[in-house]
């Protein structure tokens, strides 16, 4: 199957090394996010496959060709690899209608008119973005501007479609219908799409795999319930997840967690069987915080934030404040004390953060 890969590839600027030796393969058809914090490496890994910016090393290929190799000097112009573009600014032609703003490129192209409007037509449907079609882009709302700027970038039909944080300039609400709609696009194309963003929340959501990176360096890659399930290390653990795991400091021994205030966890057996009187680190998503009649341990409610569906609370257990969040609509009343419970998955990682178990 045609796919991208990435191997060793590198961009330095200067003496700062931006992407270090990245690995990646990513499948036909699928939605990949390339997720982390600020600075990580995220653009400058879309625009080396993109061809928009030249890596320092390494190869990359698209669908079986080659399209960037240090070692064999190949580096294909971006307009040659059969690739489309979202970014976040998504400047439409002001002067030009919607029709036009989508069609302008297959005339580029010298596509015959026909064949021109049976696919315009097709793109205004896909957006549902019909009604609109005589209009300027002024006349539009931000998420119909957007929903054209999608229209006008998968007109060519794209193999590969490049995406930089494209929902960013859009309020809240707009975003989450821009997701549906990205998704059911997604499902609708044949393309592969390639996706920036820092948001924990649209990397889950969206992908069929995520590349969460560090400083640089790639961290964990993996469809979204893995690295929500079995995280890599803290810092993928900590950065999907909202409210945040807790990540709490214990010695291992016997299957037995013990931290300094005294708190005792037993834990369910596991795949660390050969850890054992060591310091771990211990994950615990807040879904498995629970506030229960029969709790092994009593925690004191130290903030409650309902909000109809679920509440999320703030639980002290002597020194240590966990998240936790109770579905449905109840609410907890600051200093009442309850048993808590804690009914599944943990994640053990070693002192450095690094995954040893579960
Ligand atoms: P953001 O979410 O803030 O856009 P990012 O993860 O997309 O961040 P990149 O834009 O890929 O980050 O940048 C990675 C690092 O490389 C940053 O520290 C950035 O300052 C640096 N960098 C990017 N482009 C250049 C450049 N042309 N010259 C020098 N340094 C650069």
């Amino acid at each position: 199957m045609p796919k991208i890969v990435l191997k060793n590839v590198t961009k330095r600027f200067g003496k700062f090394v931006a992407v270090d030796n990245l690995n990646l393969v990513i499948d036909d058809r699928s939605f990949i996010t390339l997720l982390g914090p600020s600075g990580c490496g995220k653009t400058t890994t879309l625009r080396m496959i993109a061809g928009l910016e030249t890596p320092t090393e390494g190869e990359i290929t698209i669908n079986d060709r080659i399209v960037f190799s240090s070692e064999k000097g190949i580096d294909i112009a971006a307009s040659k690899r059969d690739v489309g573009f979202l970014f976040q600014n998504y400047a439409l032609w002001p002067h030009m209608t919607v029709t036009k703003n989508i069609s302008f490129g297959l005339e580029n192209l010298k596509w015959p008119k026909d064949k021109i409007q049976a696919r315009v037509d097709e793109l205004l449907k896909m957006l549902r973005i019909e009604e609109f079609k005589d209009r300027y882009p002024a006349e539009l709302s931000g998420g119909q501007q957007q929903r054209v700027a999608i229209a006008r970038t998968l007109a060519t039909g794209p193999k590969v479609l490049f995406m930089d944080e494209p929902l960013s300039n859009l309020d809240a609400k707009l975003r989450m219908e821009m997701r549906t709609e990205l998704k059911r696009l997604h499902h609708d194309t044949d393309s592969t799409f390639v996706y920036v963003t820092h948001d924990q929340l649209e990397a889950m959501t969206l992908s069929t795999k995520i590349c969460l990176m560090k400083n640089g360096v790639l961290q964990q890659y993996a469809n979204p319930l893995e690295v929500y399930r079995n995280p890599a290390n803290t810092f993928t653990a900590d950065f999907v997840g909202s409210p945040n795991i807790n990540l709490l400091n214990f010695t291992l021994k016997d299957m037995t967690l013990k931290n300094s205030d005294g708190l005792t966890l037993k834990i369910a057996m596991c795949d660390n069987s050969k850890v054992n009187d060591q310091d771990v680190i211990l994950g615990l998503r807040p879904e498995y915080v629970q506030i229960s009649n029969e709790g092994s341990v009593k925690g004191e409610i130290y903030s409650s934030l309902p909000s109809g569906m679920e509440t999320i609370v703030k639980v002290k257990i002597g020194s240590i404040q966990l998240n936790s969040v109770i579905f449905g609509d109840g609410d907890f009343t600051v200093g009442d004390n309850h048993p808590i419970a804690f009914p599944g998955i943990y994640n053990l990682f070693d002192k450095d953060g690094n995954r040893i178990g579960r």
